[in-house]
């Protein structure tokens, strides 16, 4: 599960995020909407404390991270240590592939979780022939991304971070750089996920996969939630003028 309140971040010129509450409970799925420069990929990037937040509190499966409310009523910033320690806990897939070029996909599901997790290698190999097995990579796990399709990359990118054994995951358009006959098969997998009870968080363009798989749909614009709510209901009945202008674009 996941909660955020009254997190805030501004850059020179821009509050890319003005007070945002967020609940996501545990097995639910809620797909992020809003306009381009609202502020989603920024949210993602403070929740991972990629990028640090100037205001509010984040908790992870019950557990602050980043900042905490000390036993004197203080508020603290968790060390380097304590954040590091609870970042594999929040997997993140980007838009842009992010994988290690010089390696196979399997080593590149291998690799993080020895340097992280401290597996010992072969039971790293087994989770990763697991995890790229059920993502339909079997017979791709010695190719090097270079000779896999942008769908295929994405899904080792899946495997890879779930293999950190997260207790959320986000997504940030993780279909938006792929053909459109690849998408498909990457909101297959997002679907399949939602299916086994995992928490999900996904930044999506793709209205009629929020609409089916989404539980909840949030709406984000300038740096706020402006409204949330089941899925289909936001989308048959937004309530705000500037969501209702969004779908209309969108839809
Ligand atoms: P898109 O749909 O285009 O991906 P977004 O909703 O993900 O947009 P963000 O990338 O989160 O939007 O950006 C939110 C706002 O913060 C924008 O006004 C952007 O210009 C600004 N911003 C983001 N990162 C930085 C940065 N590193 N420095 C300064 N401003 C930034
Ligand atoms: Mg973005």
């Amino acid at each position: 599960a996941l909660n955020v309140s009254a997190l805030t971040k501004r850059f020179p010129g821009a509050t890319a995020l003005d007070d945002v509450y967020l609940d996501i409970a545990e097995g639910e799925i809620v797909a992020l909407i809003g306009p381009s420069g609202c502020g989603k990929s920024t949210l993602l990037r403070c929740l991972t404390w990629l990028e640090q937040p100037d205001d509010g509190f984040i908790a992870v499966a019950g557990r602050p991270f980043g900042r905490e409310i000390g036993r004197d009523g203080t508020i603290r910033r968790q060390t380097r240590r304590e954040i590091d320690a609870l970042r594999p806990k929040i997997g993140l897939v980007f838009q842009q592939l992010n994988l290690w070029p010089h390696m196979t996909a399997l080593e590149n599901v291998v690799r993080p979780q020895m340097v992280v997790l401290g597996r010992p290698r072969a039971e790293a190999t087994r989770r990763a022939e697991e995890l790229l097995g059920q993502l339909g990579l079997a017979d791709r796990a010695g190719r090097h991304p270079h000779a896999l399709s942008g769908g295929q990359r994405q899904r080792v990118a899946i495997a890879r971070a779930l293999a950190m054994e997260p207790a959320l995951m986000l997504f940030d358009e993780p279909t938006s750089a792929l053909d459109p006959e690849l998408v498909g098969e990457v909101l297959g997998v997002l679907r399949a996920l939602a299916a086994g009870g995992m928490t999900m968080l996904v930044v999506t363009h793709e209205i009629g996969f929020a609409a089916n798989v989404a539980d909840r749909i949030a709406f984000m614009d300038r740096g706020r939630i402006i409204e949330e709510g089941p899925a289909r209901d936001l989308i048959a009945a937004p309530k705000s003028p500037r969501l209702r202008s969004f779908l209309d674009l969108v839809l």
